[in-house]
C-alpha cells in the first residue's frame, strides 16, 4: 500500500479493549517514565529523540504487549511485512499530563527520522535521500477523550537530508504558542485534526505540527499514545523509536 497524502486518520485502529489494556500496560510501567527535559512530556520506552545518549543502543529489547499488537496491525494495514530492528529502538510511548505546561505543543518537524543511526542495522546505509522506499510517522491515540493534532498544510514537504526550500518562518520552528514575533510570518491560521481514543495518525511529510493545544486543558486526565516511525526497504518495514 503506498500513501501520498500528507495525513491521514484511521479511526479504530484499536479497539477500546485493546486500549485498555495498553493502558493498563503503561501504568504498571509507571516507575519507568521519564520526564523530558525539553518539552515536559513523559516517554516510556526508549526514543532516540528523547534520550541522545549512548544508552540508547543498550536498551533496544523493551518488551510490550501493545507495540507487538501494534506491529501486527500495521502488518495487516499496510498487507506488508512489519519488523523491529536488531539496533534500533521498537516505538514506545508518550504521556503528557493535560494540567502541565505547554511545552508538549511545542511546533516542530519531525527531522529525527533522518538522522537516525541507520548503518546499525542498515549495513549499506550512507544518506537518507532515495534509501528508503517509504516513510511514515505514526500516533496511536490511546487516551480516551478528544485530542487534537494542529499542523500547517502550506509547510509540508518530503524528509530530505537537505533542507528543502519550502516556504516557511524560521521563528515557528520550536515554537510554544502563537506568538512567533516575525512581522513577516505567512503562518496565520494552523488546522486541527482531532482524534479519539483508538484513533492512528499517519504523516508521510514533512510538515511543521505540535499536540493540540486544546490538549492542556488543564484536567487531571492523561494524553497517552503510541509513538512510532515506519521506514520501508526492500518491501519490508521497520518500526523504530
Ligand atoms: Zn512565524
Amino acid at each position: 500500500m503506498n500513501r501520498y497524502t500528507m495525513l491521514e486518520l484511521i479511526k479504530n485502529f484499536f479497539t477500546e479493549e485493546e486500549c485498555a489494556d495498553a493502558l493498563k500496560e503503561i501504568n504498571l510501567s509507571q516507575p519507568l517514565w521519564k520526564k523530558c527535559v525539553d518539552t515536559d512530556m513523559y516517554v516510556l520506552g526508549n526514543s532516540f529523540l528523547r534520550n541522545q545518549t549512548q544508552e540508547y543502543f543498550n536498551k533496544h529489547t523493551v518488551d510490550s504487549a501493545t507495540v507487538e499488537l501494534f506491529r501486527k496491525k500495521i502488518s495487516s494495514l499496510f498487507q506488508q511485512e512489519v519488523k523491529f530492528c536488531q539496533t534500533l529502538s521498537r516505538p514506545g510511548f508518550q504521556i503528557i499530563k493535560r494540567n502541565e505546561s505547554n511545552k508538549p505543543c511545542v511546533w516542530h518537524y519531525d527531522t529525527i527520522l533522518v538522522r537516525f543511526p541507520y548503518n546499525r542495522d542498515f549495513l549499506d546505509y550512507e544518506n537518507f535521500d532515495n534509501y528508503f522506499e517509504n516513510y511514515y510517522v505514526f500516533g496511536l491515540m490511546l487516551s480516551t477523550g478528544l485530542s487534537s493534532f494542529d499542523y500547517f498544510p502550506e509547510t509540508q514537504s518530503n524528509f530530505s537530508s537537505i533542507k528543502s526550500g519550502t516556504p516557511l518562518c524560521e521563528n515557528h520552528h520550536d515554537l510554544v504558542g502563537d506568538e512567533c514575533g516575525n512581522p513577516n510570518c505567512k503562518l496565520i491560521k494552523f488546522n486541527t485534526v482531532e482524534y479519539t481514543q483508538g484513533s492512528l495518525l499517519i504523516q508521510s511529510k514533512k510538515i511543521l505540527h505540535r499536540v493540540g493545544i486544546k490538549d492542556i486543558d488543564g484536567t487531571k486526565e492523561q494524553r497517552m499514545t503510541l509513538q512510532a516511525y515506519g521506514v520501508v526497504k526492500n518491501d519490508i518495514m521497520y518500526l523504530i523509536w
